[in-house]
Parts: C-alpha cells; sequence; structure tokens
C-alpha cells in the first residue's frame, strides 16, 4: 500500500469515502461530524501564537534598526507591494466570477449581525486596547500591529536582551511548525468527516461548485505570476520573463511538488546563484526572507477562499470587509510558514476578522492540496523574482 503513505493520497482516499458515506450512510455521516470540528478547532488553535511568533521573530530577526532600513525596508516594501497586487487581482476576479453563489448553505440570516464595519473600524481594529485580549481572542490584526511594534521595539535593546527575546519566539515558533506538521497529518480525518456531512446533508452540489472556485485562484495566480510579477522582471529585473522561468524552472517544479517554499528554499539559493545572476550575499537575505514572509499566492488564494465562503453562506460583504479581508489575507501570508498547508491554517484568521463561519473551510479542503501546489510555486516564482530586483536595485 505504497499509495497509501502520503497524506496527500490519503486525503484523496478519504474524500471518496467521504462522498460514499455521505451518499449511502448520511446518518454515520451525521454521526461523525465531532471528527471534522475536532480538526478545525486543532487548526484556530495555533492561530494567535503562531501569528505573534512569526511576525515578531521575522521582525526582529533582522538584527538591527539599520538594516531594517537598508537591505530589509527595500526588500520588505517590494514583498509587500506585489502581495497587496497579487490580492488585488484574486479580489477583482472573485468579485467577478463570483464563484460559490449557487451553493447555498445558509439562510440569509448572518448578514447583519457582521453588516457594517467601514474604513474606520478597520482602523480602530488595527490597535489593540489590550494585546493580551487580542491574543486570547485571536484578533488577528491587533495581534499582528502588537508583534510589529514591539519586534521594532526590540532592536532597540542591548545585544543580550535582543538575543533572549529572539531566541524564545523563535523556539516558539519552531515548536508551532511542528504542531502544525502532526495537525497536518490528521487531515484525511478532517477531510472524511467534512465531506461525508456536507453530502449528507447537501448532496454532491456544494462539490461540483468547486470547480468555479479552483478556476478562480488559478486564474488569478497565473494573471500574478504572468502579467504583474512578468512585468515586474522586466521593467526593474532587466531580464525576459520566459528567460528567467527558464533559468530557475528547477525550483519551481521542487516548489509545485513539495508545496513548500521552505523545503524549496536550499533550490531556490541554488538556482539564483547559479543561474539567475543573483550575488550570493542578497541571495543569502533575499530569498530566506521571501521564504518566510512573501506568499504572494497564499495571500491570493486566501482572499478568493474568504469570498467563496462568504458566497456559499449568502454573506454579503461590504466593501469596507473586503478591505479587512485585503489586509488580513496579506498580513496571514506573511504569517504563513513555508509548509505545505501552512495558508489553510492562517486563512481561518481571514475568516475570523470579518466574522465568517469557520466551518466553510470544510467546503474547500477536497481540493486544497492542488491548490497549494500551484500557489506555492507561484510564492517561490515571486521570490526568486524579487531576489533578481533587489539585486539590481541595490546595484545601482
Ligand atoms: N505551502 C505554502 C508554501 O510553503 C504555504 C501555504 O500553505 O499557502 O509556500
Amino acid at each position: 500500500m505504497r499509495f497509501l503513505r502520503s497524506v496527500e493520497n490519503q486525503t484523496l482516499l478519504a474524500i471518496v469515502v467521504g462522498i460514499l458515506l455521505g451518499l449511502y450512510l448520511p446518518q454515520l455521516a451525521t454521526s461523525i461530524q465531532l471528527v471534522g470540528e475536532l480538526f478545525l478547532r486543532l487548526l484556530k488553535m495555533i492561530i494567535a501564537p503562531l501569528i505573534f511568533a512569526s511576525v515578531f521573530v521575522s521582525l526582529s530577526g533582522l538584527g538591527s534598526l539599520r538594516k531594517v532600513r537598508e537591505i530589509g525596508g527595500k526588500t520588505v516594501a517590494y514583498y509587500l507591494t506585489t502581495t497587496a497586487f497579487s490580492v488585488t487581482a484574486g479580489l477583482v476576479l472573485v468579485n467577478i466570477i463570483k464563484p460559490g453563489r449557487e451553493i447555498h448553505f445558509f439562510q440569509k440570516t448572518e448578514t447583519a449581525e457582521i453588516g457594517h464595519f467601514g474604513l474606520r473600524d478597520l482602523f480602530f481594529s488595527l490597535i489593540p486596547a489590550n494585546p493580551i485580549k487580542s491574543l486570547a481572542e485571536a484578533e488577528v490584526l491587533p495581534i499582528i500591529f502588537f508583534a510589529l511594534i514591539l519586534g521594532l521595539a526590540t532592536l532597540n535593546l542591548r545585544e543580550e536582551k535582543k538575543r533572549l527575546l529572539f531566541d524564545l519566539f523563535e523556539a516558539l515558533n519552531d515548536a508551532l511548525i511542528t504542531l502544525i506538521r502532526a495537525i497536518v497529518r490528521l487531515t484525511p480525518f478532517g477531510v472524511l468527516a467534512i465531506v461525508a456531512n456536507i453530502v449528507a446533508e447537501k448532496g454532491l452540489s456544494p462539490l461540483f461548485h468547486l470547480w468555479e472556485y479552483v478556476l478562480t485562484v488559478a486564474a488569478g495566480l497565473l494573471i500574478h505570476a504572468a502579467l504583474t510579477l512578468g512585468f515586474l522582471l522586466a521593467t526593474l529585473g532587466g531580464t525576459s520573463p520566459l528567460k528567467y522561468f527558464l533559468a530557475v524552472r528547477e525550483a519551481l517544479l521542487v516548489a509545485f511538488s513539495t508545496a513548500s517554499s521552505s523545503a524549496t528554499l536550499p533550490i531556490s539559493l541554488e538556482v539564483a546563484e547559479e543561474r539567475a545572476g543573483v550575488p550570493k550575499k542578497v541571495a543569502g537575505f533575499v530569498l530566506p526572507l521571501g521564504a518566510t514572509i512573501n506568499m504572494d499566492g497564499t495571500a491570493l488564494y486566501e482572499a478568493v477562499a474568504a469570498l467563496f465562503i462568504a458566497n456559499a453562506y449568502q454573506i454579503e460583504l461590504s466593501l469596507g470587509q473586503q478591505m479587512v479581508i485585503f489586509l488580513t489575507a496579506t498580513l496571514a501570508s506573511i504569517g504563513a510558514a513555508g509548509i505545505p498547508s501552512a495558508g489553510l491554517v492562517t486563512m481561518t484568521m481571514v475568516l475570523q476578522a470579518v466574522g465568517l463561519p469557520l466551518e466553510g473551510i470544510g467546503l474547500i479542503l477536497a481540493v486544497d492540496r492542488f491548490l497549494d501546489m500551484l500557489r506555492t510555486a507561484v510564492n517561490v516564482w515571486g521570490d526568486l523574482i524579487g531576489a533578481r530586483i533587489i539585486t539590481r536595485l541595490t546595484e545601482s
């Protein structure tokens, strides 16, 4: 049974078994609902500590304010801008294609509860009145805001104290990543229970409608990777996108097949230095940072997935709420680790930020691995283009 050794194949089997259970043994399907709920709870459990630790570590890991200003500033500005472009492409597409409209998961009752969320609320929701409360309630934006300014403040401390805090949160971050890996191994069980339940309750139609969602994410990724990043590469990076693609294709293939930016990092470093004309000192800083914080594909997917879930539950999102999705998807992608399914974990934050039902994740789980492979390839492509552009910008 070598086929069943990998989590992806187990998940595929779980989808098939889940569908069969939902169709032929609906009562059993309903009684295992608990398993799906527990799986989602495990994902949710990680959110608050993970986002805090990973944002804090990325920033304080830069070491000094001077470094933040010099390379860090340019790199982070470039990464943030491209991620914002990517989310925008996703949001525009999802508003045009409107995947999930036909699913009709819930009555319209939830709309009123979360209906009024304007720009003023957005700014107010950024700054925590009490960071401990924000952590306790997994309020994403205030946690990120607090982690960022605390990270910056840490850079002013004496070396030993700086080290102490960095080591502490880096260890916490590593432990959380180990936990995520363990939780991801349970995906087949969660998927089986959730798919069985959806099919028992609603039949096969919600699963059929997933193709619209897959198409929206894939089209968004293609537009971002080929047009936006391609344009930036040609203008700021001074090379033809096709030529660059051929030079770095090995890293993209590894990213696609492992669905992990971190696992791809050694190959990205090698192709950047050997074949893409990126000097070691730039690659050594820009690529590891990119593998941790620059995830254009993940950000796009999170925004599209959140709107798909809103559509499926018949929840109208105001412009203000879409702004919150724009911000949280950008920030949550920074908080996502470069490992398989990390985007799925941080997506719970995006949903949470605008009060969308967390169970909605159940809908998209079935196709998540495939989309993970696509978005990881785009994440790595974005890092490699970043390396080339930063090289040119720091040369002149
Ligand atoms: N797997 C992605 C990466 O490693 C993160 C994600 O799940 O979106 O880049």
